[in-house]
């Protein structure tokens, strides 16, 4: 099969643009939030049909367009897409170390056509730029902190797929001397490099859509499951994690406790330091209430000033001693509004599981044990006992 270079090229472009200009079309149906990355992308992606166009050309345009514009164009449209995933991901973009291999790659092509002629070498040189390019955007795609998402390696295995080719292609050019003397030459090195390199916009934008998508598929998987204003789990995901909390209670024969925390004279909060300050408090409390908790307890707001906490394993004893680390940790939490002092004070309601319980007989009792808790004078725990045996008010409890 004899690969036709410059048709390959052009009919690569024309499937980049298109790429780029549908993107860029779609852009307004994705989240604010990734328009900045997705420009940047958009960018690249455009750019780099430019180039291959120009190069494509060589012959009918001035090689001063065809070589020098056309290489730094390629290492330009890289470094936007570098810059799109750096941006995606959340690191720092430094416009020096983006535009040096832009300057470099100039230079190189200035200093190889009308210095030093050597087509041999400046081949060398600008792969090894562009290789350097696409590591950079590969150990970007790979940052370690960032959930391995599919699309990422993807998007990923293109830029390395392409960094491959460079290598083999330096290798293999600079070892050889004097057989490159021209672009287009049909030997299977420059096939390859030249189809790949070509396609190689349409392969990545595919794995960055897909980047894109899988990132408003957690966006919108976060809001569907997280309390928007504590970011802690919302009522419904409380509801389906409990479920299964209390359903593997029954299955293993373990005790569990729930708990209900209410916030006491919550209104007053919001009353006296208006609904801002109201709405800082709540976000205290969840940190406070979080940070006090072991990593198996499940902690969710279940609306208003009201909390929820699942301690698996926990007896009696147990979820009361836990009421009481939270009632008192949010008691010692230190929260002021316009360097004035407000305290935090809750009461809790423990409920402890029993044969046959669901989560919706778990809460009514820990929300009558509550109600026991406002009734006794706030900032307190009352669990079953105090409920079961003696009446209300409970010794031992601080006084709010
Ligand atoms: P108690 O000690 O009896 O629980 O008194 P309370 O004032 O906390 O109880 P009440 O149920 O009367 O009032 C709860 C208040 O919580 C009323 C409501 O404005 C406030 N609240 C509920 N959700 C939010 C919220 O998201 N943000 C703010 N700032 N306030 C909220
Ligand atoms: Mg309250
Ligand atoms: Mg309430």
């Amino acid at each position: 099969m004899i690969l036709d270079i410059r048709t390959t090229i052009m009919i690569a472009a024309a499937l980049a643009l298109m790429v780029g200009v549908s993107l860029r079309y779609a852009l307004r149906d994705y989240p604010a939030s990734l328009w900045p990355s997705m420009r940047l992308w958009i960018l690249g992606t455009v750019l780099q049909p430019t180039a291959w166009v120009m190069y494509g050309m060589r012959g009918e345009i001035p090689d001063v367009l065809s070589m020098i514009v056309a290489n730094s164009l390629l290492s330009f449209s890289f470094a936007k897409q570098i810059q799109a995933v750096r941006i995606f991901v959340g690191r720092p973009v430094n416009p020096l170390l983006t535009y040096m291999p832009v300057a470099v790659t100039a230079t190189l092509e200035i200093l190889f056509t009308y210095g030093a002629q050597s087509m041999r070498w400046r081949t060398v040189s600008v792969s090894a730029v562009f290789c350097a390019q696409m590591l950079c955007a590969v150990v970007a795609l790979l940052d370690w902190s960032q959930p391995r998402r599919r699309s990422h390696l993807l998007t990923a295995s293109a830029f390395l797929a392409l960094a491959g080719v460079l290598i083999v292609r330096i290798v293999y050019e600079g070892l050889r001397d004097g057989t490159l003397t021209s672009a287009f030459a049909p030997t299977p090195m420059q096939a390859a490099v030249f189809a790949l390199a070509a396609f190689f916009p349409t392969v990545a934008t595919l794995g960055f859509v897909l980047m894109c998508s899988d990132r408003l598929y957690q966006e919108l998987e976060r809001q569907a499951t997280v309390d928007s204003l504590t970011g802690i789990s919302n009522r419904r995901t409380l509801d389906e994690l409990a479920t299964r909390a209390i359903a593997a209670a029954h299955r293993h024969k373990r005790s569990l406790g729930l708990l209900l925390l209410d916030a006491d004279h919550f209104k007053r909060i919001n009353d006296v330091s208006g609904h801002e300050v109201g709405d800082e408090a709540l976000q205290m409390i969840a940190a406070t209430l979080q940070f006090a908790l072991r990593e198996e307890d499940l902690l969710g707001r279940l609306g208003g000033e009201e909390f929820v906490i699942v301690l698996p394993d926990a007896d009696e004893a147990a979820a009361r001693a836990g009421a009481e680390r939270l009632r008192h940790a949010v008691e010692s939490a230190e929260f002021s509004a316009q360097h004035r002092p407000i305290p935090l004070r809750v009461s809790v309601g423990v409920a402890v599981i029993d044969d046959g319980d669901d989560f919706a007989s778990l809460l009514r009792r820990a929300d009558q044990a509550m109600y026991a808790a406002k009734r006794a004078g706030r900032n307190r725990v009352v669990g079953p006992a105090d409920l079961g045996t003696r009446p209300v008010l409970v010794e031992g409890n601080f006084a709010g």
